[in-house]
């Protein structure tokens, strides 16, 4: 039986991504949910690649919390300070909390409203169409695929891929990159590795652009895709300071509470869980959490709490509309298998549906 709205805990959920809306929604009946988000939309970000090539995918990508979240309260501002009762926003709003989730992941400058992002995406979209030249800085999963859409629907554009590291998508193993280095040169990507440029000498338009070596790559435009920053920094004037790690993480136990705090959980990119950080593992941690949360409220006992047990190293990264590389605990594989998996709907309709969502638009 669900809880009367008298009786429920307040639980502040920070940050709108993979993880946060998902443990936001599955909360919102047993709780006065507060999703703190600076943006108006939750976003499936494995599909922002797709949707510079094919805008009509940002359509179904972007989502509107309130789509989702149709019984909790959205705050649309971003988090600056959390104290033992409180969180303060940016625009200076104190929001009380029973029980607090932290899922900052990644942080990034996004528009705040769906329709300022599709129009990014159109944008984007234009940009490349009116390019013959393309050069996209960064080689890991965001820059990779980035390549591989241009590639796929563009095969007259020269693209020129430069990465600061000795090989392509670091944060999976060496297999998959020479295999993604053997498939981009088959479809005439110039990968250009050890190499970087610097950001302050360019500007779309540039034409040349100048490599850390001195030799010069000629594009029309370029893409910067040199990843997100951890969602963390703001936390080091917080409570939860002393819960970071070094790497800026936030410190969990089993049960994915913070640790040396008895109300407040991370999910997500943002904890120090160790595994590969990936969307599908966050959704895990949503679920867990949500679980906890729910006995927690409920008066259940502590020690019955769920506990979540580290991911496997499984990732797959597309490589255009048909072909992905992957890697699995036994093996890494290239091409149309990996694919099949992946790369024509990229989970779309999917985490949609984990959303409580119809999978096509269409149809809502
Ligand atoms: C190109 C690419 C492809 C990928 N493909 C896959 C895939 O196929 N499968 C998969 O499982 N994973 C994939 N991933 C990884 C996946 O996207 C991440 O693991 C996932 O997004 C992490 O979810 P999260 O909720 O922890 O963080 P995020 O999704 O980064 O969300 C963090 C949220 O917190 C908000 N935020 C940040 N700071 C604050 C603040 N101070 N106050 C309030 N809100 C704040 C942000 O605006 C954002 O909404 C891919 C990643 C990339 C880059």
């Amino acid at each position: 039986m669900e809880p009367s709205s008298a009786d429920r805990r307040r639980v502040v959920v920070i940050g709108g991504g993979v993880a946060g809306a998902l443990i936001a929604k599955s909360l919102q009946f047993d709780a006065h949910v507060f999703l703190i988000d600076p943006k108006e939309y939750f976003e499936i970000p494995w599909a922002s690649l797709r949707a510079m090539v094919e805008p009509l995918m940002a359509e179904r990508s972007v989502i509107n919390h309130k789509d989702y979240l149709t019984n909790g309260h959205i705050i649309t501002s971003r988090a600056i300070k959390i104290t033992e009762t409180e969180v303060l926003t940016e625009e200076g709003r104190l929001i009380a909390y029973d029980y607090l989730v932290v899922a900052t992941g990644h942080d990034d400058s996004v528009p705040k409203t769906r329709m300022e992002r599709l129009r990014q995406y159109y944008a984007e979209n234009n940009k490349i169409k009116a390019a013959k030249s393309i050069l996209i800085i960064g080689g890991g999963p965001t820059g990779v695929e980035l390549a591989g859409e241009v590639a796929t629907d563009f095969p007259n554009k020269k693209v020129t891929l430069v990465h600061s590291g000795s090989r392509l998508l670091q944060f999976i193993g060496p297999k998959a990159s020479s295999k993604t280095l053997e498939w981009l040169a088959s479809k005439k990507v110039e990968v250009i590795l050890d190499e970087s440029i610097n950001l302050n000498s360019v500007s779309d338009g540039n034409k040349v652009y100048r490599l850390s070596s001195g030799k010069t790559v000629t594009a029309d435009c370029h893409f910067l895709c040199t990843g997100k920053p951890t969602g963390s920094s703001w936390l080091k004037e917080t409570i939860l300071k002393d819960s970071l790690d070094a790497n800026g993480r936030l410190m969990v136990d089993e049960n994915l509470r913070v640790k040396g705090w008895r109300n407040i959980f991370a999910i997500g990119d943002i904890t120090d869980i160790s595994e590969i950080k990936q969307g599908y593992l966050g959704q895990k941690h949503a679920l867990v959490a949500a679980k906890n949360l729910k006995l927690l409220m409920s008066e259940g006992k502590e020690r019955k709490m769920a506990t979540y047990k580290p991911g496997s190293i499984t990732a797959i990264v597309s490589l255009g509309r048909k072909e992905a590389v992957a890697q699995f605990p036994l093996t890494t594989v290239i091409g149309r298998a990996p694919g099949m998996i992946k790369s024509s709907d990229l989970f779309v309709g999917k985490t949609r549906k984990k959303m409580d969502l119809r999978p096509d638009l269409e149809r809502n």
